[in-house]
């Protein structure tokens, strides 16, 4: 099982952005090294969800099936977004490892849509909220087979763990 280190200060930011943003979904990006198996994060950088000005690019990936597909159901992260934090993010010798975002009333678990569009290799950490508060939190990663895996979370309390 793949694994993703992080600092418990990262799962607080990234669960106060999920409740600032609900009942919409909240995004951002993981940056940090790669270490064979192991997965380092070392900043996280929330941004916007950008899922309305972009939603016609997805609908060659869903069709017609555009019913739900509000920022109340769907995520994106917009591509100058994108494109400006791989730059930062090799400034300073990271890469971005993975995304994360929340889904509001929905469990901590990628859905079809997630896993059409997920990349190999990228973490995604995904935060339940329900009713305002985030109460559970899962990272995933894409198999060979383009499934989600549970990916295991190692927390340390400082970097110096
Ligand atoms: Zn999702």
């Amino acid at each position: 099982m793949a694994t993703l280190k992080l600092l418990s200060y990262h799962l607080q930011v990234i669960q106060a952005h999920a409740e600032r943003t609900y009942p919409e979904e909240c995004c951002g990006l993981l940056l940090g090294e790669l270490r064979g198996d192991i997965k380092i994060l070392v900043d996280v950088l929330p941004t916007e969800n950008s899922w309305d000005a972009q939603a016609a690019t997805f609908q060659a990936i869903e069709g017609s099936a555009q019913l739900e597909s509000s920022k109340r159901r769907r995520f994106s992260i917009a591509p100058t977004v994108m494109l400006k934090a791989q730059k930062d993010a090799r400034d300073r010798n990271l890469n971005i490892i993975g995304i994360y975002h929340s889904h509001p009333d929905h469990p901590a678990i990628p859905s079809e849509f997630d896993r059409a569009i997920a990349w190999q290799q990228y973490s995604y950490i995904i935060v339940s909220v329900q009713e305002g508060k985030a109460i559970d939190l899962k990272s995933w990663s894409l198999d060979d087979e383009h499934q989600f895996q549970p990916e295991e979370i190692f927390t340390a309390s400082s970097s110096a763990d």
